[in-house]
């Protein structure tokens, strides 16, 4: 079990193993992305088809400034949710 520095953008499994992030490709078309700032709450809509397909959506945030207070992608997370009556295939 290897448990020292973890990416707090990705998801680790029981045994401390990083697991393969999202993708922007994985999310195309299906979902809308949000970025939310984690100092002033501060959530906003972001057009993620601007990175390419087999980019790591959480590392979008790296990217980011927050327009509300100014702090950057390591206090901001990429959250995915479903569109308004949109159904996966
Ligand atoms: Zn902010």
């Amino acid at each position: 079990m290897r448990w020292g520095r973890r990416n707090p953008r990705r998801y680790y499994d029981r045994e401390g193993r990083e697991q393969p992030p999202a993708t922007v490709g994985s999310v195309l078309d299906c979902y809308k992305v949000q970025a939310c700032c984690e100092t002033c709450v501060h959530c906003s809509d972001i057009d993620h088809t601007r990175w390419p397909a087999a980019y790591p959506l959480p590392d979008i945030a790296l990217h980011l400034l927050c327009t509300g207070c100014g702090a950057k992608g390591d206090r901001i997370s990429v959250q995915v949710s479903r569109r308004d009556g949109a159904f996966r295939p």
